[in-house]
């Protein structure tokens, strides 16, 4: 019987499993699938927790619309009915930016501003500024000169300073927790290559992409939500997953040391913490972060153990804090707000929990949650429960005029946790696949290598089994 081993059951790994059982199934000889975790309990990031009626997410808390692959699996696993769509009737975000909280024009939540009149009203940017952007129409390509370019070159240099200081810095900052100056143009946001090679200028492609839109609201459809979550939050999905996958696949409290390649018989060799072994014929490493991962492979090829370790991560952490309603004193009149690097505060983004999806706090609650640290101020993940929540509370007194005690908090670390697309991240991924040739029937998938949201490891997950089956028919 030929086996495949997985190593690591994030939503990469367990995706991987489920896709290679779904195969098996179709082969006339079943394939011996094993995922080994580390952890006691599969799922990685996903951290969904239920206090007093209220649903608290510590990791993701939602996917977007435009990457399809979350909604096509929740209609595999039948939970489709299960997704929720993020409130629309409160879509607006806030900048603290001078000292206050300013709505971001509509036509400015997405990275490309959709509307000239959208800048025109923009009350905190300067006229010079807006001019600037205005003339994007008229810049020549700036991407193709360049072997790599960071996203905040790029943007400058499309949009001028201004415009990415106080809005864009802050949209790339609370996606990525980056410095957007070492952040690759490439790898995080091919999509702005892709205008600019197509239309000539952002603003022509999105002012396309918006008389499509119309279009098709004209024709009487509604304009679905940009996220999407689940009815009993993210974890829903891996616990779905989990179901899905046949017992006796999911091996917990299982690490995996390293592994190494037996040439003569064509076959890994996992070795666990414990000594143990497992022999397989193919094998999806879907470990994270990738450092971790450096350290099983070393034996198998330190030269990809070497280029691993050369992908930097930031450390962040969430801070979760439940409200009563009626002792709140802020409206909560949209989904959160963000904050420009230049504000200078701990708290860098906040989004509104339990307006942004329904089924987050109980009918007399609020719930609210705030993100602290990214890549160039990571300090603060590291201090006391005590100090992080203190930070926060002053920012959240600053920022929303806060100054109610929540009725309790939740603060998940993610220390060294989120992967950082830096200039050359296309290239060291090139080298990691060419070595990865050398090892037939070795994937190394997960966040750390295409893309880093949950799409992109659905997508990983899928493409790792489906090639790992092709590799075993040669
Ligand atoms: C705070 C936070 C918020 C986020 N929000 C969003 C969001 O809203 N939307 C979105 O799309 N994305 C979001 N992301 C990103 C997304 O959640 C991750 O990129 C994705 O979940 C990573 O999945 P993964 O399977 O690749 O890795 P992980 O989830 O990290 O899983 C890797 C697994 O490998 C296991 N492992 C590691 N070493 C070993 C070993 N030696 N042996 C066995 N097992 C091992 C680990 O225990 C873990 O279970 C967020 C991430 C964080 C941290």
């Amino acid at each position: 019987m030929k086996k495949i081993a997985i190593v690591g059951g994030g939503i990469t790994g367990l995706t991987a499993a489920y896709e290679l059982n779904k195969i098996s199934n179709l082969l006339p000889e079943p394939l011996e699938i094993k995922l080994f975790e580390k952890d006691l309990i599969p799922g990685g990031t996903f951290r969904t927790e239920k206090i007093d009626g209220f649903l608290i997410e510590g990791g993701p808390d939602s996917f977007e619309l435009y990457k399809p692959a979350p909604l096509e699996l929740a209609r595999e696993l039948g939970i489709e009915d299960q997704v929720i769509e993020a409130n629309e009737e409160w879509h607006n975000t806030f900048l603290y930016i001078n000292g206050k909280l300013q709505k971001i024009p509509e036509g400015l939540l997405g990275l490309v501003p959709q509307n000239l009149l959208s800048l025109a009203f923009c009350p905190y940017l300067s006229w010079k500024a807006k001019f600037r952007a205005a003339t994007e129409f008229f810049i020549p390509p700036v991407a193709q000169s360049s072997e790599d370019l960071s996203i905040a070159e790029f943007y400058k240099k499309r949009f001028g300073g201004e415009v990415f200081e106080n809005i864009a810095e802050a949209l790339f900052g609370s996606i990525y927790a980056c410095v957007p100056e070492t952040i690759s143009l490439k790898a995080c946001w091919p999509r702005g290559i892709e205008m600019e090679n197509q239309y000539g200028s952002l603003l022509r492609g999105m002012l396309k992409r918006r008389r499509e839109l119309k279009k098709f609201k004209n024709q009487g459809k509604k304009a679905a939500s940009m996220f999407k979550s689940f009815k009993e939050g993210m974890r829903q999905l891996i616990e779905t997953l989990i179901k899905a996958i046949p017992k006796g696949t999911i091996v917990l409290k299982k690490k995996v040391k390293t592994i190494k390649y037996d040439y003569e018989n064509k076959k890994y060799i996992l070795i666990f913490e414990n000594e143990e072994k497992y022999e397989a014929h193919a094998c999806i490493v879907a470990t994270a972060p990738s450092y971790a991962t450096a350290e099983i492979v070393r034996d198998l090829d330190r030269a990809i153990a070497d280029m691993l370790l050369r992908i930097p991560f930031a450390s962040s952490a969430t801070v979760s804090l439940a409200y009563k309603k009626n002792e709140f004193e802020h409206p909560l009149n949209g989904f959160g707000f963000l904050v420009p690097r230049k504000e200078k505060t701990t708290v860098k983004a906040s989004s509104w929990s339990s307006i942004k999806f329904p089924g987050r706090a109980p009918e007399d609650g609020v719930l609210i949650r705030c993100f602290v640290g990214n890549a160039q101020e990571e300090t603060i993940v590291y201090k006391s429960d005590e100090e992080i929540l203190n930070a926060v509370l002053a920012d959240l007194e600053k920022i929303m005029r806060v100054k109610t005690k929540p009725l309790f908090y939740r603060i998940y670390r993610w220390p060294n946790s989120m992967p950082q697309y830096t200039l050359g991240h296309t290239n060291r991924i090139k080298f990691i696949e060419e070595r990865e040739k050398l090892y037939p029937g070795l994937f190394l998938v997960g966040n750390a290598y295409r893309g880093l949201g949950i799409g992109d490891c659905i997508v990983e997950g899928r493409n790792a089994a489906k090639k790992a089956v092709e590799q075993m028919r040669l």
